[in-house]
């Protein structure tokens, strides 16, 4: 049975299809490594195979094809913890659009994943239910905030997971687990039972080792949603049916020179990187250089954004909407007890910041000049995508790095989102595959980035890539 732990979905569905396995096996299979790799702290729960059977249909593009969900993405009548003390106990009376839908497609979610607590975080570390680890080295941390989400997948746990996006929580540990990792185009995925974060920027995505595997997820949950009136009127479509195995004729892409020549740049991710393009060049793409010069200003944009953005969203934690509530002598001391034992430091320092960054008198200062940032940004990128079809840059400036390896550097893990928050920035949909792996085995990703609503160019262009190179076939030795 546990050759099937690390097949894909397309697979799995022709395995299901020729009977020789069914679905409660795979589950059972599913069900037996999560306890089996418990360690790695990627799961917080996985359901019992009852309730799992019961929650799906049986038709569907992934029917019978298990999953795990993030813990900040609500299904109905299960927790919905974010990883944190303060929503421990609580239970979501209503699914997710993207829940729904997957459900709708026959798919079946075994739990909920471990991840940075109100998905803030590179790393794994701030859950208040322990730390995630990375599969390919236990003493790494796999990325976050999906820590869980892309630990469960790169251990063979699931062939899919849902993740978040903000700054680079699909991405960046997708590329640190060595996985395709998909941010949407902002809008094109409802946001409707996602926990706000960072609601401008916050995107449901999705983590699997294979591009194909990828698209047919994302076909299930894409498209306009009346209950998130942010969403893009786009109808739902299979994304499947832009994986042509070849790239598009005259694709030109444009190697964002401020990104790989930034001093920071992990000498192995850049010769990755460049790598990977020789391998398009070698399929037709037209590859140049180009400069981006908002870049260096990004990831100071996204934080003050992100947390400005976060201390309002978090506000309805109070032990009287939402939350545990701890008590108190008067109304004051129950807030300031709820919120002071409820959160985690991460959470509580983003919410102080942001409330400072948009307070009387800093707000200018602040949250004006992110703002500013942020359309120079979106501009920039604009004008890009005027002359070249796709942008490439790494997703991540250094392989894994250690558990515990900037708990006195704050601004070092902070600089993780500094490939993955523009792009969170300018509202654009990008994608991280895996290119290589580091000499002492890490994997190692490179993003695709494409203009709005540039999905099917992006897929296809990522199968293309993947259609001539095994990265994604390895496993970790467990
Ligand atoms: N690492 C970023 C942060 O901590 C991104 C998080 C995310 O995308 N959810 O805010």
């Amino acid at each position: 049975m546990n050759n099937y732990a690390f097949s894909t979905i397309e697979s799995l569905r022709k395995a299901l299809a020729a009977k020789e396995i069914s679905v409660p096996e795979l589950i059972a299979m599913y069900r037996a490594r999560a306890q089996k790799f418990e360690h790695l702290g990627a799961v917080l729960e996985t359901f019992d195979t009852d309730s799992i059977l019961k929650s799906g249909t049986t038709t569907g593009t992934l029917a019978g094809i298990p999953g795990y969900i993030k813990d900040n993405i609500c299904q109905a009548n299960r927790i919905t913890s974010c990883a944190s003390n303060i929503l421990k106990n609580f239970r979501s009376t209503y699914d997710a659009t993207a829940i729904a839908r997957l459900k709708n497609q026959g798919a079946l979610l075994l739990g909920r994943t471990n991840m940075d607590e109100f998905a803030m975080g590179s790393s794994g570390e701030t859950s208040a239910f322990g730390k995630t680890r990375n599969p390919w080295n236990f003493e790494c941390v796999p990325g976050g905030s999906s820590s869980g989400s892309a630990a469960a997948v790169a251990a063979g746990l699931a062939p899919w997971a849902l993740g978040s996006d903000t700054g680079g929580s699909v991405r960046q540990p997708a590329a640190l687990c060595g996985l395709v990792g998909m941010k949407p185009t902002y809008g094109l995925v409802s946001r409707y039972g996602l926990v706000a974060y960072g609601s401008s920027l916050d995107s449901i995505g999705v983590l699997t080792r294979t591009v194909y595997d990828n698209a047919l997820v994302f076909s299930a949950i894409a498209g306009q949603d009346e209950r998130d009136s942010s969403t893009l009127s786009v109808g739902q479509k299979d994304y499947t049916q832009s994986l042509t195995g070849s790239i598009k004729k005259g694709l030109t892409i444009g190697l964002i020179e401020d990104a790989i020549n930034a001093p920071a740049l992990h000498p192995e991710i850049k010769k990755a990187t460049l790598d990977a393009l020789k391998v398009l060049e070698e399929q037709g793409a037209t590859v140049r250089l180009i400069s981006i010069k908002s870049l260096e200003y990004c990831a100071a944009s996204y934080f003050i954004i992100s947390r400005a953005e976060a201390a309002s969203n978090l506000a309805r934690f109070d032990g009287v909407r939402y939350g545990s509530r701890v008590p108190g002598k008067n109304l004051l001391e129950m807030y300031e007890n709820t919120r002071s034992q409820g959160f985690g430091s991460e959470v509580k320092t983003r919410i102080l910041m942001g409330n400072y960054v948009l307070s009387v008198g800093h707000a200018d200062e602040f949250y004006t000049s992110a703002q500013r940032v942020r359309r120079a940004i979106r501009k920039e990128m604009e004008d890009a995508f005027k002359d070249i079809d796709l942008l490439v840059m790494p997703t991540h400036a250094v392989p894994a790095f250690k558990i515990g390896a900037y708990d006195n550097n704050k601004l070092e893990m902070d600089l993780q989102d500094y490939f993955t928050a523009p792009v969170n920035l300018a509202g654009v949909p990008a994608i991280s595959v895996p290119v290589g792996f580091s000499q002492d085995g890490k994997p190692l990703g490179m993003q695709l980035i494409g203009p709005h609503l540039s999905e099917e160019l992006i897929f296809q262009t990522a199968y293309a890539y993947q259609q001539k190179t095994d990265w994604h076939t390895k496993t970790p030795s467990l």
